[in-house]
Formats: structure tokens, sequence, C-alpha cells
């Protein structure tokens, strides 16, 4: 038995990076001589196991084949005969498919370490075209590197057009393609990403809102400022979708299956951007300043409502991002109206509902006709 580091690690180490996980794979091994070393099986689909002590990944040596569409449709074979060589050729970059010895000697059949030198993403075989998450994992890699100079190579991006063109990108369930673009969110150059399927065609069918020229530059632009802010994963959904016309940005978000906390913010995001547009900076109308706080709940959710104004601040047109200081002002006056003080003045139940809103109206009205700098 022969145990190996693969995929991101040896990469890893290869470019001088922090090797953060480690994945092993073990040749010439069954099941029951694993469990015999102590090691606990994980996943009923492949042959991985544990390690009892650091608890890093194991996985025997194994061969996948494509059956049908999706993600259910391969078949495993996992075998002490299995070489490392016909593991390494199921993976999906050659950057991705080198394995490292316990003895230090580097197997790299597919020149992964060529690739890492020239920075270029390359596909390791034909068999690429059966995962369309290979698409997806290939667009985050690109984001992740481009610092570095890596790019998608030629061969790679020709195959992934392909496999977008034969419909293979529809196949992806919602929930991995969710889990993809949250991590690309938090890459390096998160737009790298985006740009990546784009140019392969595969945006078009994840996010076709984003398909046009404008509409595309403008979510970047957006998304770029948020990420220089070091936003949260909401932000940066928000920022890429809060341009979106709010239905739009409702169903695009439900068939994501993001998670609530994004799809709030981005709805938030999407609903103010017409209404902020509208407004008049020099005199802003305090009773539309006072709806959009009451639609952005931000009495209860004032961090989410600190969140919209840094997504609007990135997302919404300069001319037009003057107003989120009217707003702020508007925050501020409102949140002067104490509801006890109605109370003692006797006010109860849907009347003092409309007399905190008179009152917040009131304030906001005086501190809107200060002009916004
Ligand atoms: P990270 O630094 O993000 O962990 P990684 O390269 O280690 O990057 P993992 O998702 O941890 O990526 O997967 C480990 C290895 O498994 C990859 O390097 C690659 O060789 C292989 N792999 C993972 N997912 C796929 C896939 N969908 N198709 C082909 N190979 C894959
Ligand atoms: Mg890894």
């Amino acid at each position: 038995m022969q145990t190996y580091l693969v995929g991101g690690a040896v990469r890893d180490e290869l470019l001088g990076l922090e090797v953060e996980d480690r994945d092993w794979v073990v040749v010439g091994a069954t099941p029951q001589q694993m469990l015999a070393r102590g090691f606990t099986q994980v996943g009923s689909d492949f042959p991985v196991f544990l390690h009892p002590k650091t608890h890093e990944e194991y996985a025997l040596a194994r061969t996948e084949r494509k059956q049908g569409h999706g993600y259910h449709g391969f078949s495993v074979y996992s075998a002490p005969d299995v070489t490392l060589e016909e593991d390494l050729l199921r993976r999906d970059l050659t950057i991705n498919a080198m394995a490292r010895s316990e003895q230090g000697e580097l197997t790299d059949p597919f020149n992964g370490k060529k690739d890492l030198e020239s920075r270029e993403l390359r596909h390791v075989s034909e068999a690429f075209k059966e995962d369309p998450l290979r698409i997806l994992r290939t667009a985050r890699f690109a984001a992740r590197f481009q610092p570095l100079g890596f790019r998608v190579c030629t061969e790679t991006m020709t195959l992934m057009h392909t496999m977008v063109t034969d419909g293979e990108v529809e196949h992806l369930v919602p929930e991995r393609v969710w889990q993809e673009i949250q991590r690309a969110l938090h890459e390096n150059t998160p737009c790298t990403f985006f740009q990546v399927l784009r140019d392969c065609g595969a945006l078009d069918v994840l996010i076709p809102e984003l398909a046009s020229e404008a509409d595309f530059h403008a979510a970047m632009n957006a998304l770029n400022c948020v990420h220089a802010n070091d936003g949260s994963a909401a932000e940066r959904y928000a920022a890429l979708l809060g341009r979106l016309d709010e239905r739009t940005c409702v169903a695009r978000s439900k068939a994501m299956k993001a998670p609530n906390d994004c799809q709030q913010l981005a709805r938030l995001a999407a609903a103010f951007t017409p209404v902020i547009k509208q407004l008049d900076p020099v005199q802003p109308s305090a009773g539309t300043l006072l709806e959009l706080l009451e639609k952005s709940d931000v009495w209860r959710r004032p961090e989410r409502f600190s969140q919209l104004i840094q997504v609007l601040g990135c997302s919404l047109d300069p001319v037009d991002r003057q107003l989120l200081e009217a707003l702020e002002k508007a925050v501020v006056a409102a949140s002067d109206v104490d509801p006890q003080t109605l109370i003692k003045q006797g006010f109860s139940g849907k009347e003092l509902g409309e007399a905190i809103r008179t009152e917040r109206l009131a304030r906001i009205a005086q501190a809107a006709s200060w002009s916004p700098t």
C-alpha cells in the first residue's frame, strides 16, 4: 500500500502558498485494510476515509465513468489494482492532478508543473466534459489565481464552450452551483469567476439576467467595490444582483437557492435602486424616504440596513449615491421618535402606530431639507 499527497496541497506547495487542507490517495489497499488501521469511512458513494489522528481525507484510488446526465450518473470503480495515474486521470485540471509520495517524489503524468509555471488552467483529459461542475471550478481557480497571472487555456475554454452548447450546465443542481458561487464570491478576484463563465457561455444559463454587456459591467463594478471593502457574502451577492428589477431578482435568488440573508439583501437593493433614482437630490420626499426605511425594517434590522447602504454605495450610479446621505440622515431623525413618550400621551394600538409614523415623517421632513453634500 502506498500513500500520496494529491490535488490542491501539491499545487499550492509548488506555488509557494500555505497549504491549508491536505487530501491523500491510497493505492493498493482495500476498505477492510483501512478500517483495520483505525480509519473511519465517510461517504457511502466513494471509498473515502478519515485518518484516526489528523482527520485528513484519505481516498482509495478510483476511476470514474460517466453514465447519463447529472452528478448521479457516475459509476465509480475502486480496487487495489487502480493505479495512481488512473486516479489522477479523473481529475479536473492538470495543476490539480499531481501527487507527491511519502518519499517526496512528484508524480505528474499530465505536466501540471509545466502548466503551473506557464500559469495555465488546462483540463486533464476529454473526460472533463463529463462533469459540468468543473466549469465552475475552473472559473473559481481562475478567480483565485488571477493575481498570479493564471488564465484558462484556449483548449479548455473551447471545451467548456462545447459543454455549454451541449446543454450540460442545465443539469447542475442549484445546491452545487450555489456552493461554487458562494466560494467564488470570496476568491481573490471574484469578477474573474463571472468573466470566465461569461466567456464560455455558462453565465447565460446560470444568471441570464447579466447577459447584456451593460448589465454585466455594472454588476462587476459593484461586486469589485464590495470586494474591495471586504464585504460579507450577502453584500457581495446583493452587489451582483441588486441592479435587477425586484421581481427578477427575487425569482433568480429563489432559483439559485441562495441563503435567506443573501436573498433579502439583494431584494432590498433591487427595491431601493429605482426609488432612489427617482428622488430629488436637493429636496427628497420625506414620505418616500420613510417608506424606504419601513421597507428595510431598519429599526428591527439595523445591521442589515448598514449592509444595504454599503451595497448601494457600490451599486448605484455615482449621481444617485448622494441620496444615501439623505437616507442615513432620515434614519437618525426618525429614530429620535420615542414610542414611550407617545404612549404616555395616551396613544395605543393602531393609533400609536399612526402617531409614530406621523412623528417620524415630520422629523424626516425637517432633516431632509438639509441640503445633501
Ligand atoms: P482547494 O484549495 O479549494 O481545496 P483543491 O484543488 O484541493 O482546492 P478540492 O475541492 O479540495 O480542491 O478537491 C481536491 C482534488 O480533487 C482537486 O485538486 C482535484 O484533483 C479533485 N477534484 C475535486 N472535485 C473535482 C471534480 N468535480 N472533478 C474532477 N476532479 C475534482
Ligand atoms: Mg482541497
